[in-house]
């Protein structure tokens, strides 16, 4: 059953008919248009469901080209979901340095645990059987299930939910979004509507480089005939603008400790931001107002001299917060007890901790 109303497009005298897109018409146009051209993305040469799974979870929340960088070597590193699962999470956040959101990774490890434990190594085909491996949430499952599988499960992230949004022309902003209820069933009848492996990365393509959030180009889009929000001139408006919140600031010292010609890093807790990570030891500005001999001393416990804020401050954003790091350069006089925030380890000039640095780190050892 079609649902039928009727709008006056913007400027226009004509009335427009506005009805569900039917999936049918809109695999019909999706799959050809995929097949003619598309990015050479590495990853789309290969149907490996654990090459597709750790392309998935790289892209999250990162770009394409930062994931080109990575996700070779990391199949090279760790070949197959059983070498991924012996390895040492600390080789396995090595590899993930500079990738950012750090939980990933670790979720992906031990993900590769579970499907060693539970199916020997092999992921499965069904995507309520994938939605039991730890990290792979029903985003990941359609995915794998969708691309590597061929099977008609859905998935809708942030590209592809803007891509319905306008297709269907969903006016009420907490319809949009890719975790809205109505996407869903709607992706899984296009997808099922011809060969799932094809339409799912082409619904991801379309959001990528055609209906993209500003300046869509609607001329060269094969679904154009299809789409209600540029047949009622709503392009503009759907989805409805996003009202962020400003993300709460810190303001921390940065403390590059010599002692004895090392450096002394922390490798941070386990849960939380940059979890298990190696960082400089991070001060409160709150709890310490100056950064001098006396301060440090009393800090770390032991007598401090040569202390030097440095020039140059560094800014990191997170997600949902921001960090203001002004790093400290200073030197110990006795090896302190311990460093503020973790886990301390003292390296040689030019030592890498195995375990990763995180961006934040470099970005630090760089200001120094
Ligand atoms: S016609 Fe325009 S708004 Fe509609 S799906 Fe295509 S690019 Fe997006």
């Amino acid at each position: 059953m079609v649902r039928r109303t009727a709008k006056r497009a913007p400027g226009k005298d004509a009335v427009v008919a506005s009805s569900i897109p039917d999936a049918v018409a809109i695999a019909g146009a999706l799959g050809p248009w995929f097949e003619r051209g598309h990015r050479d993305l590495p990853w789309r040469a290969t149907s490996d469901p654990y090459a597709v799974w750790v392309s998935e979870v790289m892209l999250q929340q990162t770009q394409v080209q930062t994931v080109q960088r990575y996700w070779g070597e990391f199949l090279r590193r760790f070949p197959t979901v059983q070498r991924l699962a012996a390895a040492d999470q600390s080789e396995v956040l090595e590899a993930w340095s500079g990738l950012g959101y750090y939980r990933r990774a670790r979720l992906l490890h031990r993900g590769a645990q579970f499907v060693t434990e539970e199916y020997g190594g092999q992921l499965p085909d069904d995507p309520q059987a994938l939605l039991a491996v730890p990290g792979i949430g029903r985003y990941t499952a359609g995915a794998v299930a969708s691309i590597a599988f061929d099977r008609p499960a859905p998935l809708v992230d942030g590209n592809v939910a803007r891509v319905m949004s306008r297709l269907d022309a969903v006016e009420d902003p907490a319809r949009q979004p890719a975790t809205a209820a109505r996407h869903w069933p709607r992706v899984a009848d296009i997808i099922a509507a011809g060969r799932p492996r094809i339409l799912a990365q082409a619904l991801m393509e379309l959001g990528a480089t055609v209906c993209t959030p500003r300046s869509p180009k609607c001329e060269v889009c094969p679904v154009r005939p299809q789409c209600l929000a540029h047949a009622q001139g709503q392009v503009d408006v759907i989805p409805s603008p996003k009202k962020r919140a400003a993300s709460p600031k810190a303001s921390f010292w940065a403390l590059a400790i010599m002692w004895r010609g090392r450096l002394g890093l922390v490798r941070r807790p386990d849960e939380g931001l940059l979890a298990g990570m190696f960082c400089l030891p991070l001060v409160a500005r709150d709890s310490m107002a100056t950064a001098d001999n006396s301060a440090l001393s009393a800090c770390l416990g032991v007598p401090v001299t040569r202390a030097a804020v440095t020039e140059t401050s560094v800014k990191h954003v997170f997600t949902h917060r921001v960090w203001l790091l002004q790093p400290v350069l200073a030197t110990a006089r006795r090896k302190p007890a311990s460093l503020p925030g973790g886990e301390a380890l003292w390296v040689e000039a030019g030592e890498r901790p195995r375990g990763g640095m995180p961006t934040v780190t470099e970005k630090l050892l760089a200001a120094l």
